[in-house]
């Protein structure tokens, strides 16, 4: 039978993904006990994002952490550049353009008042940073981990976690459940996710190797009728949207979206042919992928709904949700990682307060209202751009309309906002 060992601890974080490692590294800062379970014995090899946008990027360098991220790889100075984002300078600046529904946002004019900061970085990098990082403040991260269950009372919240060596259990103050999108604490706490899962459209993304007899001389790949379709940009066409970039790595992340389209079963695996096959499609000729270089792990996902969902509640007493488990977007401008990053620093600050006793339920209470009215605002803006990219000729007037207001600075500064992750009207 397993020995059951009782620890203690201020807060519980559960997950060390992106935001449980920088709301730990946030919460050590000021004091505050923390302990990151996670189920994982490594940050997952498997690439994920490719980078963050928005005020996170700020925030990164406001904890000193902005010159170690985007220095990692010196290749990336060469899509920052094409990012417009400049040089790799100690600070971030603003990217001069950037893109919105597959339109170019001339964002060099709002000048002051742009905020769309872009840091290209792969998710495990930034992960490997982070948890140096929560461990030199003082956190432990318990890694081969798993939260199995968990109660609350008046006092306090008790959590059982397995652990190599047996069962522990947890007695905190508060219990944060930044485990993603599928989050055991989010359903365990009776929370709904209400929103949509948007289907009739078939998303598939890898890593690919793009021959250059396939590429023009500034690297954008050739189409039969029209011009030819530059990277990191979504492109809109007959049949769907494609973006391709090459991200440092020296890896060339290529993406489809398919309108009209049906998922193969979940459990069949997208193969190199399929997305060669779909790019083919979407692109409107045979373009000649051929596999990625190098051992791997290698993107290879096939996604037939994506969700546009926010938690009905970011708190349930003193359990609460931030990053992945709290909200879902269907992507477009990169919101997710800054949306959890963000999470993470506003939470931070009032379950510091929260648990030296100095402030009342009022300021965790904000939390819940703050991020989750952004939350939702973001969902707005996602679906905003899924509307402009849809097909169909009331797309493309709708398109044309709003081309047209960019010249507007006031309307374009609003859109900054909306990419950098700000709440605007
Ligand atoms: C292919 C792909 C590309 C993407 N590209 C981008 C991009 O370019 N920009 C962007 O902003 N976002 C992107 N995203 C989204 C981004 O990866 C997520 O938003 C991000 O990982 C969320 O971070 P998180 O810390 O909230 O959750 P996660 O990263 O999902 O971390 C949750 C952690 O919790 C752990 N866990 C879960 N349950 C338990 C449990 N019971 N006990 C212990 N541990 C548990 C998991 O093992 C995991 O490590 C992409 C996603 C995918 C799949």
């Amino acid at each position: 039978m397993n020995t059951l060992t009782a620890r203690s601890t201020d807060v519980v974080i559960v997950g060390a993904g992106p935001t449980g490692l920088f709301l730990a590294s946030e919460l050590a800062a000021q004091g505050v006990a923390v302990t990151v379970i996670e189920r994982s014995v490594e940050p997952d090899r498997l690439p994920r994002a490719n980078g963050i946008v928005g005020d996170a990027v700020r925030l990164l360098d406001e904890r000193g952490i902005y010159h170690e991220l985007a220095g990692h790889d010196r290749s990336l100075r060469g899509t920052l550049q094409r990012l417009g984002t400049g040089n790799l300078g100690r600070h971030p600046r603003p990217a001069r353009s950037f893109s919105y529904a597959g339109l170019r946002l001339p964002l060099h004019r709002v000048r002051d008042a742009n905020p769309v900061f872009v840091l290209p970085v792969p998710q495990r990098t930034l992960e490997l940073i982070l948890e140096r990082r929560a461990v030199e403040h003082g956190v432990a991260v318990r890694r081969g981990c798993e939260l199995r269950s968990f109660a609350q009372a008046d006092s306090g919240v008790t959590a059982e976690v397995t652990t190599p060596a047996g069962v522990e259990q947890y007695s905190a103050a508060y219990l944060v459940g930044c485990d993603g999108a599928h989050s055991m604490v989010r359903k365990s706490a009776g929370i709904d996710l209400p929103g949509v899962t948007l289907d009739g459209a078939v998303a598939r993304i890898a890593h690919m190797t793009i021959p250059r007899g396939e590429l023009t001389p500034f690297g954008a790949l050739h189409r039969p009728d029209g011009p030819a379709l530059k990277p990191f940009h979504p492109h809109r066409l007959a049949r769907g949207v494609f973006t391709f970039g090459s991200f440092g790595s020296g890896l060339t992340t290529v993406s489809t979206l398919e309108w009209g389209a049906t998922a193969p079963d979940d459990d069949v695996p997208l193969t190199i042919d399929e997305m060669r096959e779909s790019v083919g499609r979407v692109v409107g000729r045979p373009v000649d992928l051929r596999p990625p270089h190098g051992p791997g792990p290698h993107q290879l996902r096939r996604t037939g709904g994506r969700n546009a969902r926010v938690a009905a509640t970011f708190r349930a007493g003193r359990v609460l949700l931030a990053g992945d488990a709290a909200h879902l977007f269907t992507g477009y401008g990169a919101p997710s990682l800054n949306a959890g990053l963000l999470d993470a620093a506003d939470l931070a600050h009032r379950l510091g307060a929260a648990v030296q006793s100095v402030v009342g339920d009022e300021l965790l209470d904000a939390y819940d209202t703050v991020r989750r009215d952004q939350a939702l605002r973001t969902v707005e803006h996602s679906a905003a751009q899924e509307r402009l990219l849809a097909p169909g000729d009331e797309a493309t007037a709708r398109r044309e309309e709003f081309a047209a207001r960019l010249a507007d600075r006031k309307f374009l500064a609003a859109l900054a906002d909306e990419l950098a992750g700000r709440a605007t009207g």
